[in-house]
């Protein structure tokens, strides 16, 4: 295991930055060592449209900062969950919550609790066992015909749920070296039988555009890579930096782009998201979605259904609604897998089959991703019975006789 997770990171108090930066702009992979120090976002025009200007505004990344924007109370409790977590709220995401709502489900996924602070026994550091599968620094190799590459843990935004919450932000595992991006790269190189290469961290897309159009091109020179995909918050969180230089880096001649855009409520497709999706679309990348299902934020099929639907009217097919993982202090957001399953049964009766994400549980331990959603067919006397979206049981032929 050579991805360490850094203990000190969820138990010392907030320290420089180690490596990578805040909201956007990771410049250059250093020789020798991790970055040490943000870069300052490189200047955008605004977004075209649909009145989707950047949103004005300095991100939130402290207490202090929460307290000053009326999100919090002065609480000296709370340092505590910003010692072992990182904050980050964008202007973009700043501008979608409602504060005077004690619900508000854009807060919840943003604002820290105390709730984070409660660690349940099944709660694990590394909930879906990426450790297991990194044979070297900022590579998962799960899977024969795909790898992750992380190539930075850093994010525009951090949610108070995520199930890297241990390895990501200022104190987590930082932007690789160049060095060790050059051995992730050869390690690619090295098998044949990748045929996916998936960015994720972290939050890729806080790379400039420079540093993406060069990994790109390194992975346009390995014939058996046909596939990038890009794991992101950024188009709904920080939708400013889609301009067209950022689109033009995420292609490479010869690869198929896809990019996963994570979205959990439909409040998140702002007039200026809206725009970097079709900005992104526009620039002949295959966009397909990914959603946690949250209790507090999501967990209604009428949220759900306009979720998917969203991402559908917006060119994003839907693809993952993933299970909480079991990260620490995150048991607040966690839903029952028969809830999840009711759910996604209440989805396939309500909005059309192109609106239809498959449900997902990351197995703990690092054994990949299962298929919850109910079984809608079970073998049963030599027959099977087929339930319909309202739970109506059919008798179906074997097909064998
Ligand atoms: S953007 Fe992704 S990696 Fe970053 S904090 Fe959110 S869930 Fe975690």
């Amino acid at each position: 295991m050579t991805l360490p997770l850094t203990k000190k990171a969820v138990s010392s108090p907030p320290s420089p930055v180690r490596g990578g930066t805040e909201a956007g702009g990771v410049d250059a992979f250093t020789n020798s060592e991790r970055l040490s120090t943000p870069t300052p976002p490189p200047p955008t025009p605004p977004l075209k449209g649909e009145g989707g200007g950047p949103a004005s505004g300095t991100p939130i990344k402290s207490i202090d900062a929460l307290v000053a924007a009326g999100l919090v109370e002065p609480d000296p409790t709370l340092r505590a969950v910003a010692e072992k977590y990182a904050i980050g709220i964008t202007p973009a995401v700043l501008d979608l919550i409602d504060s005077n709502d004690p619900a508000d489900p854009m807060a919840r996924q943003f604002v820290p609790t105390l709730a984070e602070l409660i660690t349940t026994p099944e709660e694990r550091a590394d909930p879906i066992g990426d450790l297991a599968h990194s044979p070297i620094e900022g590579i998962v190799h799960r899977y024969p015909d795909r790898v992750l590459l992380k190539a930075v843990h850093v994010c525009p935004v951090y949610c108070r749920f995520c199930f890297r919450r241990e390895m990501v932000g200022p104190q987590g595992l930082g932007t690789l070296t160049s060095a060790e991006l050059d051995a992730a790269i050869a390690y690619i190189a090295e098998r044949e039988e990748i045929w996916e290469v998936i960015l994720t961290g972290g939050d890729p897309l806080v790379l400039s555009p420079r540093r993406l159009r060069d990994l790109m091109e390194r992975l346009a020179e390995i014939d058996h890579v046909k596939i990038v995909r890009f794991h992101t918050r950024v188009p709904v969180v920080e939708p400013e930096r889609i301009d067209d230089a950022m689109v033009a880096a995420l292609t490479a001649s010869g690869k198929t782009t896809y990019l996963a855009v994570h979205a959990n409520h439909p409040r998140e497709f702002s007039p200026a998201a809206r725009a970097a999706f079709r900005r992104l679309s526009e620039g002949g990348i295959v966009l397909i979605s990914q959603s946690v299902l949250l209790k507090g934020v999501n967990d209604d099929v009428d949220t759900l259904a306009a979720l998917m639907r969203g991402f559908v009217e917006n060119r994003i097919k839907p693809y993952y609604l993933h299970h909480p993982d079991l990260a620490p202090g995150t048991g607040h957001f966690r839903v029952s897998v028969e809830s999840g399953q009711a759910l996604v049964a209440a989805l396939r009766g309500r909005i059309s089959g192109l609106c239809q994400p498959t449900y997902v549980l990351d197995i703990p331990g690092g054994h990949g991703k299962a298929d919850i959603g109910a079984a809608s067919i079970v073998g049963r006397d030599g027959c099977f019975t087929v339930r319909d979206w309202q739970g109506g049981e059919h008798a179906y032929p074997p097909g064998d006789a």
